[in-house]
């Protein structure tokens, strides 16, 4: 049987289990990123594990989510990342380079090889052929010490493209599509692999705008095959030695066919607040806009505002809209500038924004009170842009150009009727890749010989004990359904910024539940939470665990858990036991909870369901759902501890 692009490359990077199985397996990490929101733990779990330097072929830092810095915590951050980077042998991209995707593609993403990224877009990779997975920072702290990295053998989808794209519709018109059709759950466990005479249609750069937005269909990654296109971007980039070739095998065997005719597509546009609701842009042409944003790891590479500029030439942004564009990459802002587009693009009223994610996080061109905001980014959830009832839009660079000269959502093709010479600007890659990243990347050879460098605000990483086997304390709280990672840990700027200082962070654990509960956890000599259903939904974020661990929590009792919150609670040591609705119904906050067996022998010996005694009084069953590997884990005390073991017994 022929293997799909999917199975060549985990097969080549198999260290731990069988993909033929369908069950978990670990394989080999080449490459990791990281940004500043994620970089700076990651960092500092890489110091408790005691190495001297990074064990994979590159290792990128990046300073691109919050290049603004409104006081010294942030600055603190980077020059900490910058000296972590130099310490370990990681790349350094300084702060204002660009976004983490942009910048790692142009310089550094390569067919064949594993990319494990502590961002969830790291999947953009898979434009070129390279295995592109997001995922906590943790697991890339652990990667970068040379750990595997474990996941479920994915389902592969085949998307088999036909046609061509007909004028004015683009590759984002494409991920809209899958998006449209199916939903932001279908990829789940899910590899969405591209083939089909359709695949040489698209530049290698289009493939990436698709393959990052895959993510939006919650997707483990997508990827394209490395062929004649992807060759001729390395050329371009100057990069040829990169390139090999990678394709499936003619015969190989996918779980799911899916079919996009490329020729049918028009242009297409989400609407407010979730990235599948999709609808053709004449649908809602009409709707007056007063905010365009060109930008973000989806659109922002010089391709994608090269068409943006050639509409916009000789032409002026409508005067009730504001249009704002954001380059992906120094790169690409360097390239505009020099090959003229920068001053036609402001002469046409365009605000030139730096090279940073900004927006696309709300950190920046925050719209304004009651409007609406037309964006070629990738996410539009209901107050991402830093607005609480916003209405942002996505869709092509060419929908947010015809959108800014009308001033309200508009099909370019209803305008290129009746704009004399306005011409679809079609794909088209610059002469030559020039650009400032050599001196905006500092690679690990020039690194300023600082040590590690950390301000008042950044503070070691907590590590746990062994798990115990005697566990008992009270229930320090008690939820209902459906209780956040961001209830747990907000994003808020005001939170956020102690996302280096865990003791200092764990004071806003749960405060939005419970004012008192952070005090109260302090105090109790450990205990745990008791929750309903879908506990630690949302963002993967890996604070939403490691924050009641710092505060002594056990374990949580819920009636279910988040996919993606579960695996961290484990990676962090906490037990997650489940209970029926009766059990959890009896429980009151504050009840004393006593697990009856010996914890660590349950754990060790695969034992799934435990008994708890409740208040001395009465006994009900809570189960443990968790493989080998990460009952290892839990009995370790965590990722951390039972990486550092493994690296202490080699
Ligand atoms: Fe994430 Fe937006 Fe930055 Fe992309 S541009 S990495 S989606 S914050």
């Amino acid at each position: 049987m022929g293997r799909t692009l999917t199975e060549k490359i985990l097969e080549d990077h198999l260290v731990d289990g069988d993909i033929e199985t369908g069950e978990e397996v670990g394989i080999e990490v080449d490459q990791t990123i990281a940004h500043d929101l994620t970089g700076t733990m990651a960092w500092l779990q890489f110091e408790a594990l005691g190495l001297d330097e990074v064990q994979v072929e590159v290792a990128g830092q990046h300073c691109d989510h919050q290049t603004y810095q409104p006081d010294y915590k942030v600055s603190d951050d980077h020059r900490f990342l910058r000296s972590a980077a130099g310490t370990y042998g990681a790349y350094f991209a300084r702060p204002g380079t660009g976004i983490l995707h942009q910048v790692h593609k142009e310089n550094f993403t390569a067919p064949g090889k594993t990319l494990l990224g502590a961002d969830s877009h790291t999947p953009t990779a898979g434009g070129l052929g390279c295995l592109g997975i997001g995922t906590g920072g943790l697991d890339v702290a652990t990667a970068m010490g040379g750990a595997p990295y474990y996941l479920d053998v994915p389902e592969i989808v085949n998307v088999r493209l036909e046609g061509e794209l007909p004028e004015w519709s683009t590759a984002k018109d494409v991920i809209l599509e899958l998006l449209r059709r199916y939903s932001v759950k279908f990829g789940v466990g899910k590899v969405f692999e591209y083939t089909g005479p359709g695949v040489e249609t698209l530049s290698a750069h289009e493939r990436t705008v698709i393959t990052n937005m895959g993510t939006e269909l919650g997707a483990t990654t997508s990827i394209f095959p490395s062929d004649e296109r992807t060759k001729e971007f390395f050329e371009r980039l100057g990069r040829p030695a990169d390139y090999v070739e990678l394709v499936p095998d003619e015969d190989a065997d996918y779980d799911e066919e899916i079919v996009v005719d490329l020729s049918d597509l028009e242009p297409l546009i989400s609407c407010p607040s979730m990235p599948d609701n999709v609808v053709p842009v004449r649908e809602v042409a009409g709707t007056e806009t007063d905010q365009v944003l060109v930008g973000s790891c989806t659109n922002g590479a010089y391709e994608d505002i090269l068409p943006v500029a050639k509409m916009l030439r000789d032409r002026e942004v409508a005067k009730q809209t504001e249009m704002i564009v954001a380059p992906g990459s120094k790169q690409a802002s360097e390239m505009l500038a020099r090959n003229g587009l920068t001053a036609e693009l402001m002469a046409a009223g365009v605000n030139i924004s730096e090279a940073t994610c900004g927006a696309c996080i709300g950190a920046g061109h925050v719209p304004a009170s009651d409007s609406v905001s037309v964006r070629t980014f990738n996410r539009n959830f209901e107050g991402r842009s830093g607005m609480e009832d916003d209405a942002v839009y996505l869709c092509s660079p060419e929908v947010a150009a015809a959108t800014a000269l009308t001033g309200e959502i508009t099909d370019p093709r209803d305008l290129a009727d009746e704009l004399d010479g306005l011409e679809a600007p079609g794909f088209e890659y610059p002469e030559r890749y020039i650009g400032a990243s050599e001196s905006d990347i500092i690679m690990p050879d020039e690194a300023v010989d600082d040590g590690l460098v950390k301000g008042p605000n950044i503070d070691e990483v907590p590590l746990k004990d062994p798990l115990g086997s005697d566990l008992d304390g009270p229930a320090l709280l008690k939820m209902p359904d459906n209780i956040t990672t961001d209830h747990v840990i907000p994003a808020t700027q005001e939170v956020s910024v102690y996302r280096s200082n865990v003791p200092k962070l764990s004071e806003f654990t749960l405060k939005r539940v419970d004012e008192t509960f952070a005090s109260r956890a302090a105090d109790a000599d450990g205990g745990f939470l008791v929750a309903g259903e879908n506990y630690g939904q949302g963002s993967s974020r890996e604070h939403a665990a490691l924050c009641p661990m710092y505060l002594g929590i056990h374990a949580v009792f819920a009636q279910s858990f988040a996919r993606i919150h579960k695996s961290n609670l484990i990676n962090f040591g906490l037990l997650p036991l489940t209970i029926d609705q009766e059990t959890y119904d009896r429980i009151d906050q504050g009840d004393d909870i006593e697990i009856v067996d010996d914890a660590v022998t349950a754990v060790e010996s695969g034992q799934e369901t435990f008994t708890i005694r409740v208040n001395d009084d009465w006994e009900a069953e809570a189960h443990l759902d968790a493989n080998e590997r990460e009952r290892e884990l839990l009995a370790a005390g965590g990722k951390l501890p039972h990486t550092r073991q493994q690296f202490g017994d080699a």
